[in-house]
């Protein structure tokens, strides 16, 4: 499972909110942790959310890198992980989680609304995949988990196509699953509820609210209740578990 003593974790989006608690889940001397993220520096040369990651990754003991990736190119997913291999030589894990919101009712969502959440968060997961793969294939090991939503198992109004991105998601896991099993592979989805993070600090008081009232656990999530998650599912104790989907809502789905 390692190389030069290092296990290998890939997560996407891990500059901030839940992305980066899966990175510190990760985090210890014998991981190396490669994360991407979308925006790009600042004027300075600054990346300050993943500079921030990678600072909080440092000073609990573990290593990693980050760069900028726009995760719907196939191009720059592609000599992402061709880096990542050619430095590494394997994966062992790859967390797809980056994803973003374009939230709209139905009938005013533009195809560029549609296509951007579509593009980001489902093709982005299929591209991600599929460079990531090939390592784990020839290393016959590897642990995939990608990040759903509950919207993409109950549905919400006003996100259709974050639902269907969510939903392709989880019928990717299963197909991916399915696939890759017999080469030592699994692939699990977490459909988190509503997680404190930047996605969800924009929605109107009210909704909150509205969300929090059907949390029987009493609470938001926070993003390290996901991250446990996370961990476990790449971990030796979930070895048989594979085209999952663990819902981490605190209840909103039972
Ligand atoms: P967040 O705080 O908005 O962080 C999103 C992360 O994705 C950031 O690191 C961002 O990079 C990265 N990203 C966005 N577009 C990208 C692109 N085109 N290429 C590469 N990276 C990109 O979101 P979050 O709440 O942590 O959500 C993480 C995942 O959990 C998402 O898939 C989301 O759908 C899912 N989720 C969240 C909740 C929730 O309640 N928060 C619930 C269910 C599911 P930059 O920092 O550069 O922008």
């Amino acid at each position: 499972m390692e190389n030069n003593g290092k296990r290998i974790v890939v997560v996407t989006g891990g500059s901030r909110g839940i992305g980066r608690a899966i990175c510190l889940s990760f985090t210890n001397p014998d991981t190396m942790i490669y994360f991407n993220y979308f925006s790009p520096a600042d004027p300075e040369g600054e990346k300050t959310h993943a500079n921030e990651t990678e600072r909080l990754i440092r000073n609990a003991g573990g290593a990693s890198q980050s760069a900028s990736v726009n995760v719907m190119s196939e191009a720059e997913v592609k000599d992402f992980f061709d880096r990542i291999i050619s430095e590494s030589r394997r994966i062992d894990v790859l967390v797809n989680n980056a994803g973003i919101t374009k939230d709209k009712l139905l009938i005013r969502m533009t195809e560029k609304d549609w296509d951007d959440v579509l593009d980001i968060n489902l093709k982005g997961t299929f591209h991600c995949t599929r460079f990531a793969v090939r390592a784990m294939i020839n290393q016959r090991y590897g642990r995939i988990i990608n990040i759903a939503s509950i919207v993409g198992v109950i549905g919400n109004a006003g996100q259709a196509n974050y639902v269907a991105s969510k939903a392709g998601i989880i019928g990717l896991t299963k197909a991916t699953a399915k696939e890759f099993a017999l080469r030592g592979i699994t692939v699990n989805a977490i459909a988190p509820g509503f997680i404190e993070t930047d996605m969800t600090a924009l929605l109107p008081e009210k909704i909150k609210e509205a969300m929090l009232s059907q949390i029987p656990l009493g609470r938001p999530g926070k993003p390290e209740d996901v991250a446990g998650v996370v961990a476990f599912l790449a971990s030796g104790q979930a070895d048989y578990i594979t085209g999952q989907v663990i819902h981490v809502s605190g209840g909103m789905y039972i």
